[in-house]
């Protein structure tokens, strides 16, 4: 049988009664197969001899050794109490003259089973302590046989987290009775795969996971494990993409009123822009809905093709929602279309939380006729009382600001419609590789000509003055700014500067200059007519919390001052300088830390003074916070990988890929006999099932 198809139950283990099964059933293990699965946290290497005399000279942490000594003596210490004095063995070193106290803390028993002169292996954590070498914890063995030490020395030991009663014995104990029934673990890989990668036999490979013979067959185990995982992650995520593929692969032709779209704009699309827009046609045009996401970084050029796409199915008659993230958002955009998409006659409306029942009925209406052809809003925009009469396309604005639900809703709404998501938080490439096959990802690479990368300063208190001076530099050219601050108020216990007062504070430095507040408490209407007169050039600076995070474009704005830089994730440091930057002037972005800033801080912000590649910055993040953060609940639901690791196994997830890419394109349904495993396995042991 395959592993995760043991399910017999816990409780039939020996010593695991309703204490111990309610412990391990915290821990997530109910079955035989879950016990299996069970990550070691760590594990005790006893495979090397670590002498006494390996020891440094003087040490303050303590130290593990895997030897072997000779009692020497034993003694009692201390006051006499009511469990009495405490035993303390003295040992000296098989293999030189060092000697080692044991400190029997409750176990003066031991006194009765030890023998004096005789030899022992000895495992120990040892203690510098009042000039005396030390150790209460310990394990001793007597030894019969100098060539033949008695276990566990020379095992790798593994240790299990722990929860309620459950000790490390108990798990060990069961997981050795469930490896020595009569249970064979069969390959979930295809043979050719096992042998051209070396693989362990499954069956061996989880009997090393847990007791390896060496650390060679714990790697092979591992790897073997781990490859098997990937492969399947990626084949799950890739299958029915891949047969979809190779069903139709039509070219589709734009529309008149996308190229009309096109030749009216101000500038010439950048090729990678071109490029996106006929992915994204193609998959529109082809039978099966697109699942596309359009990644690029701020500024690149996303929203723009997100219009030209949606002519096309507003071509063949199809209704287009456009999702933004906040009202705000959702307001820029409709302004932006309707400045782009009415002159060529299209209508469009705006549907948000704020709208009024009196302004939302026609609107309702017009999207239930067909008369309204572009629809664009927040989430809102999807409650239950709006109907489409033949909605086919959704564009979700940085999607990674909405959950999963909202997602389903949405796709409730029309008949299997279209989906393109748009990020300025790049999927790092590791992950791309993985969770999405990198089949339906869209990239705008570069940036539309003559834009100058950002200038990056870091800022400490001692050039704030400086700083300041440079902004005033860019309001006398008539530029604009915004200025960042963690929070809105001064209340709280953290030493943080806030809006609230800073908004106070820069008035004085900038006496006459134009500014307004913003941030979360400002009711939406408010925030919408700051940012239009910001946007006219009637306020020269925002004074902000990360609100203005996402989306924000106004071309004109070229300086963005973020305080307290360094507690800022570095994917949201970056969506925030990427505010700036986004017209042909020179914009510089100064992130200020305080003095106490740690090392590691002080590394993070350099990443961002290093570079402008949200690629990079994202593989950054990756690194310093783990995967989940960065895709939705979904997605990290689904990379919680069990052997391993997004980030650590590169080389294993390239390996994983190519044979799935090979596999998919020569046998996307399995039928190949050798293929087979890949279906039974799917079918009944899915190792990436939601629970
Ligand atoms: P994104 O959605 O990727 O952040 P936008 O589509 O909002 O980027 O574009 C940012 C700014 O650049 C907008 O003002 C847009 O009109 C402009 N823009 C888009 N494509 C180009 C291009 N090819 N050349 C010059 N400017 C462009
Ligand atoms: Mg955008």
């Amino acid at each position: 049988m395959f592993i995760r198809n043991y399910s017999t139950n816990v409780s039939n283990l020996k010593g695991v009664g309703n204490s111990a099964k309610e412990s391990y059933s915290s821990l997530g293990v109910k079955t035989y197969a879950d016990l299996l699965l069970l990550n070691p946290r760590d594990r005790e290497d006893r495979t090397k001899l670590i002498n006494l005399e390996d020891l440094p000279p003087l040490f303050s942490e303590s130290k593990q050794v895997n030897t072997f000594v000779t009692i020497t003596n034993h003694s009692f210490f201390g006051a006499f109490s009511k469990t009495g004095r405490t035993l303390k063995i003295t040992v000296e070193s098989y293999f030189g003259s060092k000697k080692l106290s044991l400190l029997c803390f409750g176990r003066n028993f031991l006194q009765r089973m030890i023998k004096l002169n005789k030899l022992y292996y000895l495992y120990a954590t040892v203690n510098y302590h009042n000039n005396e070498l030390q150790a209460s914890s310990f394990e001793l063995y007597e030894i019969k046989d100098i060539d033949n030490p008695p276990p566990p020395f020379g095992q790798i030991i593994p240790l299990y987290p722990l929860k309620g009663s459950l000790t490390q014995k108990l798990i060990q104990k069961n997981i050795i009775e469930i490896l020595s029934t009569d249970v064979k673990f069969e390959d979930e890989l295809p043979q050719y795969m096992m042998n051209e990668l070396n693989l362990l036999p499954f069956d061996k490979a989880i009997r090393a996971y847990h007791f390896p013979k060496n650390q060679e067959e714990l790697l092979l185990a591992k790897k073997t494990l781990a490859i098997s995982e990937l492969f399947y992650m990626q084949i799950i995520a890739r299958k029915d993409i891949e047969i979809h593929r190779n069903i139709n692969k039509k070219k589709s032709i734009p529309s008149q009123l996308e190229i009309k779209f096109i030749s009216n704009l101000q500038f010439k699309l950048t090729d990678d822009q071109i490029k996106s827009l006929k992915e994204i046609r193609n998959d529109l045009d082809n039978d099966g809905a697109m699942n596309r996401m359009l990644q690029g970084d701020v500024g690149a050029g996303k929203t723009l093709i997100a219009w030209a796409s949606s002519l096309h199915e507003i071509a063949k008659n199809h209704q287009v929602a456009f999702m933004a993230p906040t009202e705000l958002l959702a307001n820029q955009h409709a302004q932006k279309a309707a400045q782009l998409l009415e002159p060529l006659g299209i209508t469009i409306a705006l549907l948000t939380g704020s709208v009024k029942k009196k302004q939302r009925k026609p609107i309702l209406e017009g999207l239930k006729s067909g008369h309204i052809q572009l629809l664009i809003g927040t989430h809102a925009l999807f409650s239950d009382n709006v109907e489409f009469k033949n909605l086919r396309y959704i564009i979700i604005d940085e999607q990674h600001r909405f959950g999963v639900n909202q997602r389903e809703k949405l796709l409730s709404k029309g008949i299997n419609p279209n989906i393109l998501m748009m990020s300025a938080t790049p999927i790092p490439r590791t992950l791309a590789l993985t969770v999405f096959g990198d089949l339906n990802i869209s990239t705008i690479n570069t940036l539309p000509q003559g834009r100058k990368p950002i200038i990056t300063h870091l800022v400490s208190e001692t050039s704030r003055k400086r700083m300041y001076q440079a902004v005033g530099v860019e309001f006398k050219r008539g530029h604009q700014a915004y200025f960042v601050y963690p929070r809105i108020d001064d209340s709280g216990p953290q030493e943080l500067r806030d809006v609230t007062n800073m908004f106070e504070y820069l008035k004085k430095e900038y006496p006459g200059v134009p500014s307004a507040l913003l941030h979360s408490k400002i009711e939406d209407s408010e925030k919408i007519s700051i940012l239009n007169r910001f946007k006219k050039g009637e306020i020269s600076y925002i004074v902000s919390t990360s609100v203005i995070e996402v989306g924000i474009d106004v071309p004109n704005a070229t300086c963005i001052v973020i305080e307290h830089a360094d507690i800022f994730g570095l994917s949201a440091l970056h969506q925030l300088r990427g505010r700036v930057g986004r017209s042909k002037l020179q914009s510089f972005c100064f992130l200020v830390f305080d003095n106490n800033i740690s090392e590691l801080g002080k590394d993070r912000l350099k990443v961002m003074r290093e570079t402008n590649d949200g690629f990079y910055i994202a593989e950054k993040d990756l690194v310093l916070r783990g995967p989940g953060d960065i895709l939705g609940t979904k997605q990290s639901g689904f990379i919680r990988l069990h052997f391993a690791s997004l980030v650590n196994d590169f080389e294993l997830i390239k390996i994983a890929r190519d044979y799935c890419d090979k596999i998919l394109k020569e046998d996307a349904t399995f039928i190949k006999l050798d293929n087979r495993v890949i279906d039974r396995v799917l079918k009944t042991a899915n190792p990436f099932l939601e629970e």
